[in-house]
């Protein structure tokens, strides 16, 4: 038996990452110090506030390639799909009652296009194959001169998986569509253009690189010409579709983080990868039927979604209190059915059932890893031989 940890490893960064405490250093001034309301024109206070909400808002835009104009506070990245898809049908007069979306995507996404088909909307689901990608004949096939909006997200939450953005991109740009993005899961994590790739519409939130939690933008396109109806009825800050205080102390985390995520992503791409890949080396090395969901190369570098053959997911985290891992998506942990993403990858109960999500990060170290592997095998190892002995024949007494 290995020595246990006291403190769980965290292995659910898809779910959340810590902030980082360079992002929470450069916070903490705009809580009591420096504390202006960002709107209010007449005094320093509000100015000081301003100016860091302003300069926050460029380090956003710089790391996917936008200008700053083109950058829209919100709440997460839950918000800004919503004012993405929702607030663009709506508002739209240009006779396209057509959305394009993905049965992979995160049900922020899935919900909205659902409340769009209440309103009169055609939405078609694109499939994806086994690797989790879209099929981009599919696509072409899908996009008519009706079609207003198509909606991929970036990188997949649970699988990690790539969509081939400037491909999709290039579709939607012949076929006079709006392209939206939920980048999530990859602002920070892999190269974000959003001018080369021809997004009008990208999402993105804070806390999944290593900013706070309660802060997200939305990209929209400035030479696009979207018409954006605002959910929200108030007071007309971020242009009118987003109105509310910009919470300063938490913009100026969030830019602080993509500032850094900027400068190492580059490196930390490649210490993840040799960190995943030896985890999965590892698990192979000593475990049969271990299986990898979603594509091993269209991938980001910090996921690690598998498959054990014969192991409820549910009963090996219980016997694994000292890792912290997921199933699935947090978002979906409040349903008891599989998930709909193993699922759209053609994933049987059985095998959803069986699947893990371990999601590496900043501040993952190889001895973490080192560890989590032999807990993984020992305590897989022990729910093997549990369910064979348990589904031997049991003899009836006399
Ligand atoms: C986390 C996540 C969201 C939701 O973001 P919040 O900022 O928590 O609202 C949406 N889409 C994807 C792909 C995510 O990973």
């Amino acid at each position: 038996m290995m020595q246990k940890q006291s403190r769980p490893i965290y292995l659910d960064n898809q779910a959340t990452t810590p902030t980082d405490p360079r992002v929470v250093d450069a916070m903490l001034p705009y809580f009591s110090e420096k504390f202006g309301n960002p709107h209010s024109g007449s005094h320093a206070f509000g100015w000081e506030a301003a100016d860091a909400v302003e300069n926050a808002r460029a380090r956003i835009a710089a790391l996917i390639g936008a200008a700053p104009e083109e950058i829209l506070f919100t709440s997460g990245a839950t918000e800004s799909n919503n004012i993405a898809i929702k607030g663009l049908a709506r508002g739209s007069r240009n006779g396209r009652k057509h959305i394009v979306t993905c049965v992979t995507e995160h049900l922020c996404v899935l919900n909205s296009a659902l409340d769009l088909e209440d309103e009169g909307f055609d939405v078609t689901y694109l499939h994806v194959d086994g690797d989790g990608l879209i099929d981009l004949d599919e696509l072409r096939a899908a996009v008519t001169d009706k079609t207003l909006l198509v909606s991929i997200m970036a990188v997949q939450n649970e699988v990690g998986v790539i969509q081939p953005l400037a491909e999709i991109g290039a579709i939607c740009r012949t076929a006079g569509a709006a392209f939206h993005s939920d980048a999530a899961q990859g602002a920070g994590k892999i190269v974000l253009d959003v001018k080369a790739m021809n997004i009008d519409l990208l999402s993105v939130t804070g806390h999944k690189l290593y900013g706070p939690m309660g802060v997200g933008a939305l990209y929209v396109r400035g030479d696009a010409n979207l018409r954006i109806e605002s959910l929200f009825s108030g007071g007309g800050q971020e242009k009118g579709i987003r109105p509310g205080t910009v919470p300063a102390p938490l913009a100026v985390g969030f830019g602080e983080a993509c500032a850094l995520a900027a400068v190492e992503m580059n490196e930390e791409a490649v210490r993840l990868m040799n960190l995943r890949d030896k985890l999965l080396d590892r698990l192979r090395g000593d475990l049969d039927g271990v299986r990898l969901n979603g594509s091993a190369e269209c991938r980001i570098p910090g996921n690690l979604n598998i498959s054990i053959e014969g192991t409820r997911a549910d009963k090996l985290m219980a016997a694994l209190p000292d890792l912290a891992l997921s199933s699935g998506s947090a978002c979906s942990s409040a349903h008891s059915e599989s998930s709909h993403v193993l699922r759209g990858l053609g994933l049987t109960d059985d095998q959803a059932e069986s699947s893990l999500r371990i999601g590496l990060g900043r501040f993952t170290t190889e001895e973490e890893i080192d560890y989590a592997a032999g807990r993984l095998i020992e305590e897989i190892t022990v729910l093997r031989q549990g369910s064979v002995s348990a589904s031997e024949p049991v003899r009836a007494a006399g």
